[in-house]
Order: C-alpha cells, then sequence, then structure tokens
C-alpha cells in the first residue's frame, strides 16, 4: 500500500475531522501528531496535526513545508492543506502563506480554496463565507480572540494574505458539475490567478468540486473539500475498495472516560453517564493541586474499573465554579492545573488496564496525548459525527478525542457500544 494523500492540517480537532472524513469514504487514514521524525506508517492518506493556526506565519510555514517534505518522501500523490471551515486567519496568515509556499515547493501555479462544510452549517456563495444563516462577520467569529473575521468575502480576505491574486469560481458554474468547474479553475489559472474560492453549498458540489481537482498537486480547504477525493484515486486505479477502511484492532482492556472540557454538552453528558455508571467529580476549587486531584481520582478508580461500562472522572464544573479557580489562580494557570491532573489521571488509568479510553476536552485531549507520549493514531469508525475511535501507538489503546461541544447526551456510555 502506498501513500495516496498526504494532508497537513492547522490543528489537532481539525486533523482528526479530515482524517475521519477520509475512513468514511474509504481510505486507510493515519493522524500522525506534529512533523513526524521517523518513517510516515502504511496508510491510503496521511495527516499530519500541526498547532499552526495562530502562530507567526514564518514558523507555519517552516512547519508545513517540513510535514509537506515527509509526505512526498513517503510517496504522496497529491497534498491537501486543511484549515478552518470559518477560515480562522489574519491579513498575516497562516492561509495564504501556507499555501503559496506548499505551490511553490510543488512548482504548481493554482490551488483551489474551499472551506464549506455543509453538513455543519459552513456555505460559500458568491465568495461569502456563511455558518449557518449568518455571514461569517456577523456569526460570532468576528470576536474570536484570536483570529476575529471580520469580511465575510474570502476573495478578498485570502487576497490579503497573498502575493498572488484570487478569483471566484461561482455557485452557478458549481450547479453545471465537475466538468464545468475544471475549465472554470482552468481559466483562473490561465488569467494569472494564483487561488479560486469555489462556491459550495451541497455535498454534492463539494463531490463535484474534488471530481475536477483531481489532477492538483494541491488543494486547499476545510474537512469538506475531501470528500470528493478518494473516489479519484479509485477510478484512477489506485484506490481498492475498502470496507474495512474503519476497523481497528479489537479493542481490550477497561473503560474510561475522563473530562476536561466545560462545554454545556460535556456537562450534559457527565449528568447523563451519573445515572448510569460510577462517575467522580473532582472539585479543582477545594483541591488546587494537581498532583493530589490525580491520587484522589485513582484512590477512587480501585474497583470500579470494567471492561464493559467505562467509569467517568471529572474536572468540569459550571461556569461560576471555572470563575471562581481563575480568580484564584489566574486564567492560564488554572487551566494548566486542570489539565496537568487529567493528563496524570490519564497516565494512572492506563497504568491500570484502561485500554479505551474517552477524553472529552480539546486542551484537555492534547494535555493527555502528550502525557501519554502518543505519536500516531489510526482512524477507526465514528461515535458521533466529528468523534472517531482511534488506535493510538505507541502506547497500543483506544482513544476518542472529543472536542467539547461534540457528542450527543449519551456519548459517554454510546463510546463503548461500538466494541
Ligand atoms: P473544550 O473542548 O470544551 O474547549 P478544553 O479541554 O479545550 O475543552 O478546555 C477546557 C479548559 O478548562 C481546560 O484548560 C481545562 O483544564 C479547564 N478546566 C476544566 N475544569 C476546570 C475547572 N473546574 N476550573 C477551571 N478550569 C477548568
Amino acid at each position: 500500500m502506498s501513500l495516496l494523500l498526504g494532508c497537513i492540517a492547522d490543528d489537532f480537532t481539525g486533523a482528526t475531522d479530515l482524517a475521519s472524513m477520509l475512513v468514511k469514504h474509504g481510505m486507510t487514514t493515519v493522524q500522525v501528531i506534529g512533523v513526524p521524525n521517523g518513517a510516515l506508517p502504511e496508510a491510503d492518506a496521511v495527516v499530519i496535526a500541526l498547532k499552526s493556526r495562530t502562530i507567526p506565519a514564518g514558523d507555519a510555514v517552516a512547519q508545513s513545508l517540513a510535514a509537506a517534505e515527509a509526505l512526498l518522501a513517503a510517496g504522496a500523490r497529491q497534498l491537501l492543506f486543511k484549515y478552518c471551515s470559518t477560515f480562522d486567519s489574519t491579513d498575516e496568515g497562516n492561509i495564504g502563506p501556507v499555501a503559496d509556499a506548499l505551490l511553490k515547493r510543488l512548482g504548481a501555479g493554482f490551488a483551489l480554496a474551499c472551506p464549506a462544510f455543509p453538513a455543519n452549517g459552513r456555505s460559500i456563495y458568491q465568495g461569502h463565507l456563511f455558518a449557518g444563516s449568518h455571514l461569517l462577520s456577523e456569526s460570532g467569529m468576528e470576536n474570536h480572540p484570536l483570529t476575529p473575521m471580520r469580511d465575510p468575502n474570502l476573495v478578498r480576505v485570502l487576497g490579503r494574505q497573498t502575493e498572488g491574486s484570487v478569483g471566484l469560481v461561482p455557485f452557478a458554474v458549481v450547479e453545471r458539475g465537475a466538468g464545468a468547474i475544471r475549465d472554470a479553475m482552468t481559466r483562473l489559472a490561465e488569467g494569472g490567478r494564483r487561488y479560486g474560492i469555489i462556491d459550495a453549498v451541497t455535498d454534492a458540489h463539494l463531490l463535484a468540486i474534488g471530481e475536477a481537482a483531481a489532477k492538483h498537486p494541491l488543494i486547499t480547504g476545510g474537512s469538506g473539500i475531501a470528500m470528493g477525493l478518494p473516489a479519484n484515486f479509485r477510478a484512477a486505479g489506485l484506490l481498492p475498495e475498502r470496507p474495512d477502511a474503519a476497523v481497528l484492532p479489537a479493542p481490550q482492556g477497561m473503560c474510561a472516560v475522563v473530562a476536561g472540557s466545560c462545554s454545556r454538552a460535556t456537562l450534559g453528558q457527565i449528568g447523563f453517564a451519573r445515572d448510569h455508571v460510577p462517575v467522580l467529580e473532582l472539585d479543582a476549587l477545594a483541591l488546587p493541586d494537581a498532583a493530589a486531584l490525580a491520587a484522589q481520582a485513582l484512590e477512587w478508580v480501585q474497583g470500579k474499573l470494567s471492561a464493559d461500562r467505562p467509569v467517568v472522572i471529572a474536572a468540569s464544573a459550571p461556569p461560576d465554579k471555572v470563575a471562581a479557580l481563575q480568580a484564584r489562580l489566574g486564567r492560564d494557570a488554572a487551566g494548566v492545573l486542570v489539565e496537568d491532573a487529567m493528563a496524570a489521571v490519564a497516565a494512572g488509568l492506563v497504568a491500570r488496564g484502561v485500554g479505551r479510553l474517552v477524553v472529552a476536552g480539546g486542551e484537555t485531549s492534547g494535555a493527555v496525548v502528550s502525557r501519554l507520549g502518543v505519536q500516531q493514531l489510526r482512524i477507526g469508525a465514528e461515535i458521533d459525527p466529528g468523534v472517531p475511535w482511534t488506535f493510538a501507538a505507541p502506547t497500543g489503546i483506544h482513544l476518542a478525542l472529543k472536542s467539547g461541544n461534540f457528542g450527543g447526551r449519551d456519548f459517554f456510555l454510546k463510546a463503548f457500544e461500538h466494541g
């Protein structure tokens, strides 16, 4: 099996989202954490997860180029640069500078840019990005602390980030299908445009755009743009049908959930779990000491672990309690304290035989993955949209990393019904 699609994602949960999309459409996929220093794993697609969304543009370019080298050395036939479906960036970057550098590395003159993801309410019409029924600039994203998006017109937004010029393939063309889109992109490239923003309102549009870009060395967009790509490799005879793309090694060991997210969804999931399985809610305000919190959790768990149903250990708290801890310690120190505690709990659980672990919270997941020394995640089937089970190397356990707002109320139980 040789690598077909090489992906570079500018954040961790976005990488998982993309990898999950590729698995769903029949490619075996491994997510690699950070620029790899050794050989890449065997898979149809590899997604290298960087944390390059809001770092200085020069660093994002350097890391993305290093990731591209690793993917190309492994034989990748096409590169995909994945960014957020709300096009999170500033006038300094990092989408434009990274895409410019990748195009140059590939000796290519044109790439499409399409962050649309209709299933999550992100659509593009006449170059304008919508989140649900709101223009991006009126969606709340205009107040984002790091990447405020105050201009919904992606032709302009990307235009400010690149030395090249940006054109548009409008809805009316996209509606006519892959051939029309391909011709329009060729005309943009021949007219000297470096990028084409492509309108997309439905999955059918994304599939057609993917088909039209079969021969492009570089594709840029959100995870939605990936849905049409596996079919290109199949049509070229490079990708066999893979009904088992999502199959992971059989799960083993005890089941546990570690929650550090304080989102409304996670608090609801903890509440639901309380009626069904053992739940420990740590009180970081009463005991603001990471090691002591972890010790308390690991003592509590004795005799409670099971291979059939999870235990849930949560530091999560409602907004007033979070605010109280932040007032006492400062916002960053409060976050780090709880992340350290949950990472130590996760490591302690694995040492006690936990082989199937759900982690709730993006930052919390980052802390756990780093404490466990995880370097790669083979992506399996989704539990709920956007949250797949994964098999972690070199630790050899099953991990599900849930970004705070994801998952239904029964997520913590449902995760372990999947086997
Ligand atoms: P989400 O995906 O919901 O944003 P994250 O894990 O990314 O979740 O962020 C939640 C943050 O809140 C983490 O830094 C975590 O350590 C912190 N946190 C969790 N519980 C508490 C608490 N009781 N008080 C203060 N901060 C907390």
